[in-house]
């Protein structure tokens, strides 16, 4: 029976299992099936606050996992696919064979970009001009043209924001009408580095001998014509989804299927189950936001067990 258990290894993760570790709870870390999180997928983190000079973002990962490991938390590579509170207030978590037993659980299974699912995407995915967040990689395209996909506030928000590096934006939507909030879509459409491509779609990447993006495929939905368009840099703005099924009913999720937390707090309708960083946080969506929420969840595991 483990004191706490931590599913998931991004930034949430592995700050909770530092604190817990450093509680003296030897915390069992389930890494999943994207060992890292999504920081792992960019290039140079250079908004984590103690790198004046950046820092790659798998890199920080691992430091972080160093950290937690030097004050005895344990990690195991399993992927956990269901989760049960027994009678006892104690959990079971099934990893598709083997079963775990906790006395808490602190969830950190953040989310994942939802992508287009075209040909040559994983290969065109992160250094090579793809990628999900401006925030992170906007300054790598400066001077250089840019596209965002999607039409609601992340894509309004992140062309925005690529305006302050790139030559220009193109903002391409599936239909002619934005579903951001009027703010968002009437601040992107005023930029006059942002240039709108309604009805529109892409058909696929093209790289250029160099393995980086040159230009993409775009498809007109209402005209049927296609082009192809010179950009350095795609960012997929179309919605993330949270890694929160596999809770059931110990959870209660938004309509969006993020996990809701009690007002204020990283504790769940289920007493032990705790919840950080992306999966429950579709606002911020910040590596050092999780950070903080792991370290909240940490401190309420640590109390939670101390008052069993
Ligand atoms: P979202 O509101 O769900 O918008 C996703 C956009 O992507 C939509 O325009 C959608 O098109 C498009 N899309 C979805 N699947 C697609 C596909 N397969 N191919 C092409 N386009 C696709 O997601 P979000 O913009 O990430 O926002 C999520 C939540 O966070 C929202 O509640 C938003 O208000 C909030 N948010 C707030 C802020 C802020 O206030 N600062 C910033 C960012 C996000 P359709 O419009 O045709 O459905």
């Amino acid at each position: 029976m483990e004191e706490v258990i931590i599913i998931g290894t991004g930034c949430a993760g592995w700050t909770a299992a530092i604190y817990t570790a450093r509680a003296n709870l030897a915390p069992l870390v389930l890494a999943g099936s994207q060992p890292g999180g999504q920081l792992t997928t960019t290039t140079e983190v250079e908004n984590f606050p103690g790198f004046p000079e950046g820092i790659d973002g798998a890199q920080l990962m691992f430091n972080m996992q160093q950290q937690a490991t030097r004050f005895g938390a344990r990690v195991d590579f399993k992927t956990v696919e269901s989760v049960t509170r027994r009678e006892d207030g104690t959990f079971a978590l099934d990893t598709g064979g083997a079963t775990l037993e906790a006395k808490s659980v602190i969830v950190a299974t953040g989310a994942r970009a939802r992508m287009l699912g075209l040909d040559g995407e994983d290969e065109i995915y992160g250094k090579n001009g793809l990628t999900t967040c401006a925030t992170c990689d906007g300054a790598f395209y400066r001077d250089m043209p840019v596209a965002v996909v999607g039409g609601g506030d992340s894509a309004c928000e992140e062309a925005t924001f690529l305006t302050r590096f790139a030559t220009k934006v193109y903002l391409i939507h599936r239909r002619d009408e934005l579903r951001a909030s009027r703010i968002m879509a009437e601040r992107a459409l005023a930029n006059e580095k942002i240039e709108p491509i309604w009805d529109s779609g892409l058909t696929a990447y093209h790289p250029g001998d160099d393995g980086k993006m040159r230009a993409i495929g775009l498809k007109n939905f209402k005209t049927g014509e296609e082009t192809e368009l010179e950009v350095k840099g795609v960012f997929i703005a179309i919605g993330h989804v949270p890694n929160s099924g596999f809770l059931g009913d110990l959870v209660d999720l938004d309509e969006n299927g993020y996990i809701l937390q009690n007002p204020g707090r990283t504790s769940t309708r289920t007493p032990g189950l705790f919840v950080a960083g992306d999966v429950a946080d579709h606002y911020y969506r910040q590596a050092i936001t999780a950070a903080g929420q792991g370290c909240a969840a940490a401190l309420e595991a640590e109390r939670f067990l101390g008052e069993a």
